[in-house]
């Protein structure tokens, strides 16, 4: 057949570029300590923006995760069969250090470069980052069984992927996972109903249900259950010492929205055995400092989702022209486009600014963890709560190709809302906040000494300062308004950054409409006067 018409004004596809050049990013590192792992972060972002790793992106989410109960004979097996992409995904990241690594690693800075790996790296593909970020989460909880830490905590911390169920203490790397949601409730996890009955050696034999598992195929979760004294946290391995199957049986994979490279698991202890983490009745306790670890990761993950949107969505309005002109020379779109980029930025600059203090609690400075205690209450809630909005924009950017599946943005879509409901849903995460305030005031004083150190630099953000400052002076109705409020405070923190360590355009911009007044309910309403070529070009890359 002869051709009906020539293909033009068709963009081509983003591929081969370099993920970590990303200013906001890059500044970041560099500030948190990290400076020192430039050049890994280029390597790692060649790779994620590479031809390859795009691809292994693409086929681990559409071949997604099968579990296979049972053998051919009838035998409980309880695995989950991945595309050969995953693990190749899988491997590069725990190659790369994304997992545990950290807490091998003495140098300042360890936890920030992690993090900006993490940042790079989910370009390929954001669900398997879900049993790395619980690898990284699991340590600091784990260590409250220092014996089971001395196990285990090195080969969590590894370079090698091992894929497979065997007795962990025979493998050479761990993947671990967290067992909390049950049918009955994920927020209020003391409404758990599996029972964990002490034997005689020690440990416990757990029975019950959890209603989400991600990564069955970890080698163990740490699991809540209801010792006989209390609410408890269990360290329950997939395959005991000996090699045999610990009882936990896969019922079957969620069929979900998004993050579908990743399996997520309905599970049965049935009798399994588990150890006990902590002390008995303290599980909660325990188990939140792995919480709060993947609570950072879910506002790292929310930065990278708008950093992807904003760069897919200046790529495409380069190369694409409608009435005569490219779409990124029409005032409206760069009104859109530098709407997009100030989101990301002032969401990079949290995300890291949150990392540099988590690298500095772990190193005993007490003082930035009583300002990581909101920062990161006030970040998980609104940098997360911001991403399903960001990436809406970004694929309508794309007009009818951002809907259609080979543009890579309805993946970006799919995975946006996941981030707010996992580890504290938006609510849960806002309430937080007013927990934090209740129990430990001073993290507040603490946060507002971050915040003010900007004092004076921008009338904007000191009148904002002033204002949530004032609506914290009257506490009625506060659990009502803690959404009004926690978006206040993530905004003056965000605001707080942007004013000292970004370009002052950028600063002026985002004071000018998030902190000033002059913006609207959608993006794309930056005020007049707004330097919409720093931002946008901030946010494109060159392929
Ligand atoms: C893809 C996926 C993977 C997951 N993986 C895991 C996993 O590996 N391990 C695990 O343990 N869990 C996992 N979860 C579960 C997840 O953590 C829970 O879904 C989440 O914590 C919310 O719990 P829930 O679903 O029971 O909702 P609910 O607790 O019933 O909450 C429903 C809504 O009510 C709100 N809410 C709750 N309490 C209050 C309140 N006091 N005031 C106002 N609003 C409130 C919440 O914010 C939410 O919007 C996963 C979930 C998903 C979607």
């Amino acid at each position: 057949m002869p051709p009906t018409h020539e293909v033009t004004n068709q963009v081509p596809p983003l591929v081969g570029h370099d993920v970590a050049a990303y200013p906001p990013l890059l500044e970041s590192l560099a500030r948190e300590g990290a400076g020192w792992a430039l050049d890994d972060l280029h390597a790692l972002g060649r790779r994620a923006g590479g031809a390859e790793a795009q691809e292994w992106g693409r086929l681990a989410e559409k071949n997604h995760p099968v579990l296979h109960t049972h053998d051919r004979y009838g035998h409980r097996v309880d695995e989950v069969e991945f595309d050969p992409a995953w693990h190749q995904l899988m491997a590069v990241a725990i190659e790369s250090g994304i997992h545990a690594a950290p807490w091998g690693d003495d140098r300042e800075g360890a936890h920030v470069a992690r993090a900006a790996k993490e940042f790079v790296w989910s370009a390929a593909e954001p669900g398997h980052i879900c049993p790395i970020s619980m690898t990284y989460a699991v340590v600091p909880a784990l260590r409250a069984n220092p014996d089971l830490a001395a196990t285990y905590e090195p080969l969590l911390t590894a370079s090698v992927y091992d894929f497979g169920l065997r007795a962990p203490a025979t493998k050479r790397g761990l993947i671990a996972g967290m067992s909390m949601t049950e049918k009955q409730g994920g927020s209020d996890v003391r409404a758990n109903t599996t029972t964990a009955r002490p034997n005689s050696d020690g440990s416990y034999s757990l029975v019950g249900h959890k209603w989400f598992t991600s990564a069955p195929m970890s080698d163990f979760f740490l699991t809540l259950a209801q010792a006989p004294g209390g609410l408890s946290c269990f360290f329950v391995p997939r395959v005991l010492e000996d090699g045999t199957m610990n009882p936990i049986r896969l019922q079957r994979l969620k069929d979900k929205l998004g993050n579908r490279a990743n399996a997520s698991a309905e599970i049965e202890y049935d009798g399994a055995l588990g150890w006990l983490v902590g002390e008995e009745g303290r599980g909660v306790r325990t188990i939140i400092e792995m919480v709060n670890m993947t609570r950072l990761d879910c506002t790292i993950g929310s930065a990278t989702s708008m950093r992807l949107g904003t760069m897919q969505a200046v790529h495409h309005a380069r190369h694409r022209h409608a009435f005569g002109r490219a779409l990124v020379d029409q005032p409206l779109m760069r009104n859109v486009l530098a709407d997009l980029a100030l989101e990301a930025e002032a969401a990079t600059y949290a995300a890291m600014r949150l990392a540099g203090a988590t690298d500095r609690v772990t190193r005993g400075d007490e003082s930035e963890a009583m300002v990581r205690r909101v920062a990161l209450a006030v970040s998980k809630y609104w940098v997360c709560k911001r991403a399903p909005a960001h990436a809406a924009e970004a694929l309508e950017c794309f007009g009818g190709n951002g809907y259609i599946e080979d543009s890579g943005m309805p993946r970006l879509f799919r995975e946006s809302p996941l981030m707010s409901i996992w580890e504290g849903s938006g609510n849960v995460a806002a309430l937080d906040t007013l927990r934090a305030m209740a129990k430990q005031p001073e993290s507040v004083e603490a946060f507002f000494g971050e915040v003010e150190l900007a004092a004076g630099a921008d009338s904007r953000l000191d009148d904002a300062v002033g204002r949530i400052r004032k609506d914290l002076t009257d506490l009625g109705d506060v659990e009502y308004r803690a959404r009004r409020v926690v978006e206040q405070l993530a905004l003056v923190f965000q605001g707080s950054l942007l004013v000292r360590h970004a370009p002052s355009s950028v600063a002026d911009a985002f004071c000018g409409s998030r902190l000033g007044g002059d913006w609207g309910a959608a993006f794309g309403t930056l005020p007049v006067g707004v330097d919409t070529t720093t931002l946008i070009d901030r946010a494109g890359v060159e392929a």
